[in-house]
């Protein structure tokens, strides 16, 4: 059964993308629609269903992300199946909300990554936040009847509340100290650098990257409103130079922590969103976008050099035999270099960080052909957003509409989807 959006296979219900007329917008989403309602028919959102265990309650993974799309798409769409399940997945939602603020006898580090766990249903609540902020100044949201914002907008708000996520963060965050305490305590009979504030697991491994690791959940949480997350930065921003402090010579990272470092120089060999380089630069660009006030000079010029760095091992590297997706494939190399163009490109007229994300997406075009020839994978999950080749579309989208494109222009792409894109 797919409830995951990361793996969610559009083409079962794009049979005809061939016809006149398939990428218009209004086509798209029709199709979206059309596949959230299969995905509905034979989805777990039944009055008395709910989350277990907010360790598996994200947008990517699990059915949070088919309930929240449905709550934003019903406030600009009609369609029966979506209106028909819009009180049942608000349920969904707002029971799982419940269960990741509750107060629980013992604290873990654990079930706070990005692609299963807490920082991804947060991700779902600043997703569905926006589409409401976007409905709201929408030129349709005034010639609107009372009784439906009064239902479908009003309704929603406090689930996403700064109150509301600043419970989700606070939990996060809990279990973040809590894994910093354990870990610092393994080097307690050892001189070592500072170690971060924030230490988190998954599936008992400290990982550092995007997908599982400490990169993905700081990349959700300094995506939060300024006011949920400003009283945070304290613990956050040293987090962040303790990661930059891990990158090896050649511009890359570990997938872990290091459990001693006395081990020395060690060889990275990963340079993928969900472990390497490509989720700490969007990390590092998210960092000098969202707080340039509180990053001291000192490390801000820390931060450009390893984005320097890392974008070249990305560039060098991200031809990846994996496919063209977005976790561990080609779309994730250009997603973070273009994250790079936006910190850095300003200062050069050539901008060159734009131009290896282009030259990367103009590469992934021959993907077929690389596949057929044996010099790439074919993914378990072959056209899906995380794994296949829609993440590689929304990429070439991106990369189009920074080139200009005047299809895409009036598009809010901007950023890897169900990640980095909740800001413009
Ligand atoms: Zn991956």
């Amino acid at each position: 059964m797919h409830f995951q959006l990361a793996s969610l296979n559009l083409s079962e219900a794009a049979p005809d993308l061939d016809a006149d007329g398939a990428l218009a917008p209004e086509t798209l989403f029709a199709k979206g629609d059309s596949a959230l309602a299969k995905v509905l028919h034979r989805g777990p959102f039944h009055s008395s269903s709910t989350v277990q265990n907010a360790a598996y309650a994200s947008f990517l993974e699990t059915p949070i992300g088919i309930a929240v799309l449905v709550l934003a798409r019903r406030l600009i769409s009609s369609r029966p199946s979506i209106a028909k399940n819009w009180s049942l997945c608000k349920k969904y939602l707002e029971n799982t909300v419940k269960i990741a603020c509750s107060a629980e006898r013992e604290i873990d580090e654990d079930g706070c990554e990005v692609l299963y766990g807490r920082a991804g249903l947060l991700y779902g609540l600043l997703y569905l936040k926006k589409a409401l902020n976007d409905f709201s100044s929408s030129s349709i949201f005034s010639s609107l009847q009372e009784d439906f914002i009064s239902e479908y907008y009003d309704s929603l708000k406090g689930l996403v509340s700064d109150g509301t996520l600043q419970q989700v963060v606070e939990s996060i965050i809990i279990r973040g100290k809590h894994g910093s305490r354990i870990y610092s305590q393994e080097f307690r009979n050892h001189r070592t650098p500072p170690l971060p504030p924030l230490m988190w697991i998954w599936h008992g491994k400290r990982y550092l990257g995007g997908a599982h690791g400490v990169a993905g959940i700081l990349q959700v949480l300094l995506s939060c409103p300024n006011v949920v997350i400003e009283p945070h930065l304290v613990e956050i921003i040293p987090t962040i130079e303790w990661l930059v402090g891990l990158q090896d010579l050649a511009g890359n990272w570990p997938t872990k922590a290091p459990s001693n470092y006395r081990e020395g120089h060690q060889v990275n060999e990963l340079v993928q969103w969900c472990h390497g380089a490509p989720g700490m630069l969007i990390l590092l660009t998210t960092l000098l976008r969202r707080a340039p006030g509180d990053v001291p000079q000192e490390l801000r010029d820390k931060i450009i050099s390893s984005l320097r760095c890392g974008a070249a091992v990305v560039y060098e590297q991200g031809l990846l035999r994996k496919g063209v997706g977005i976790c561990h494939g080609v779309a994730g190399s250009v997603f973070a270099l273009l994250a790079v163009s936006d910190a850095l490109d300003a200062d050069s007229e050539e901008r060159p960080y734009l131009t290896f994300a282009l030259h990367l997406a103009h590469l992934a075009t021959f993907y077929e052909s690389f596949t057929a020839q044996g010099h790439m994978r074919t993914p378990d999950h072959p056209w899906s957003l995380y794994e296949g080749v829609a993440g590689m579309c929304c990429a070439w989208g991106e990369v189009l509409r920074r080139m200009g494109s005047e299809t895409l222009r009036s598009l809010e792409c901007s950023g890897q989807p169900g990640y980095d894109d909740l800001f413009t």
